[in-house]
């Protein structure tokens, strides 16, 4: 097993939208971080695919903002051109909030919030140990990191299962809160039409009933040169079709999106989020599973079932290892060190030295 961590004071797991600023906030306060992910791309849900010429978002659809600091973030990539404003509202149902997209498409989001991070793709995580007073990471590509401190940020589910295969145990009330914390799934088709659909500009459709919660024309949203549409199914639809043939479950999603497709499908793809959006949220914006050595988990399950919220919790997490800012102690044997209020605080610099 090939051991490293040596110039690496946080690692951070994850490179979706919560890791990612989490792990930009850690290396502009002087931390040396590293980040892993197993896939191919950065970005994690905020994903986009292309076939045969067609461009596809199949992850978030757009990005909605209320908070000023993440505002900021957007307005950044607008000028670095990485995104801009969709619209602001869809056919019916304008209400003036800004909607934005991705430019040329959602993936190019984390592309931009990556620059300047340090990062090993397809580098999948399997286990999460505690060695003394360091936290070990072991992948399924035989590497093994050991680092002082861990952001971690895959879905809950997921982080739970590298603590579980690391023998991490947590204290019995938090692992119930956490366990807790269920993602909706959703099957999401991606279509290439032959022609124009018949999905009202801007380009967005959210119909009242039926299998299909969501519907977008990609060439009215501006990221496809092609006609193509991305169909995104109902928790419902997802959950019952789960196990069948994903081809035949496209089929009857494409069927059931006819009247607004208005053109033949050339060719489809399905791909399953099995963790698509929180169904609820945990009540702290970040979870401090242990203080000593710093152990965080994020993730839009922390701040809100969206880009957003995870951009938040990744901040959060961020501020919890930097501030030592209250955050709920989840393993009761790792409390926060005598006489230090603050936690761990500015002695985190330590990591660096
Ligand atoms: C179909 C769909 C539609 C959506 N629509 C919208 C929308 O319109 N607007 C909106 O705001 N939000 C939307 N969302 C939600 C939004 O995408 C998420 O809230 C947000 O992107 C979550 O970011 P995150 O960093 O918390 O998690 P993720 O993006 O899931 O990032 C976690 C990362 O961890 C990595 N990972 C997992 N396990 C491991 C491991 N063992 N080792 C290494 N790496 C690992 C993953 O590869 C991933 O990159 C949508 C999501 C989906 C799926």
């Amino acid at each position: 097993m090939d051991e490293t961590g040596e110039n690496t004071d946080v690692l951070v797991i994850g490179a979706g939208m919560a890791g990612l600023t989490a792990a930009a906030e850690l290396q502009r306060a002087g931390l040396r971080v590293l980040v892993l992910d197993k896939g191919r791309g950065v970005g994690g849900r905020l994903a986009s695919r292309r076939i045969d010429g067609a461009t596809f978002d199949h992850g978030a659809q757009f990005i909605t903002t209320r908070d000023p600091r993440f505002a900021a973030v957007l307005e950044r990539g607008r000028q670095n051109g990485a995104m801009e404003e969709w619209c602001r509202g869809f056919a019916g149902a304008a209400d003036g909030h800004a909607r934005w997209r991705g430019k040329p498409a959602m993936s190019a989001v984390a592309k931009h919030l990556a620059l300047g991070l340090d990062m090993l793709l397809e580098t999948p995580v399997a286990a999460l140990r505690r060695a003394g007073d360091r936290w070990h990471a072991e992948t399924t590509t035989g590497r093994s990191f050991t680092v002082g401190t861990v952001v971690l940020t895959p879905p809950v589910p997921q982080s739970l299962a590298l603590l579980d295969a690391g023998g991490i145990v947590l204290a019995p009330e938090m692992r119930t809160r956490l366990a807790a914390i269920e993602y909706e799934r959703c099957l999401a088709v991606m279509a290439v039409l032959e022609g124009p659909s018949r999905i009202p500009p801007p380009g967005g459709l959210t119909p009242a009933d039926g299998p299909i919660a969501w519907l977008a024309d990609n060439q009215l949203k501006g990221i496809s040169a092609e006609p193509s549409v991305t169909i995104h199914a109902t928790h419902a639809f997802s959950l019952e079709h789960w196990d069948r043939d994903r081809q035949e479950s496209g089929h009857g999603l494409i069927e059931a999106a006819a009247k607004w497709l208005g053109a033949a499908v050339k060719t489809f793809q399905v791909h399953a989020w099995r963790y698509s959006k929180p169904i609820c949220c945990d009540p702290e914006p970040c979870v401090l599973v242990s203080r000593c050595p710093p152990l965080v988990l994020a993730g839009d399950a922390f701040a809100g079932p969206r880009v957003e919220g995870a951009a938040l919790s990744g901040w959060a997490a961020a501020a919890a290892i930097l501030d030592g800012r209250p955050v709920r102690l989840a393993v009761g044997a790792s409390g926060p060190s005598p006489g230090s209020p603050r936690g761990p605080g500015k002695r985190m610099g330590a990591l660096g030295a």
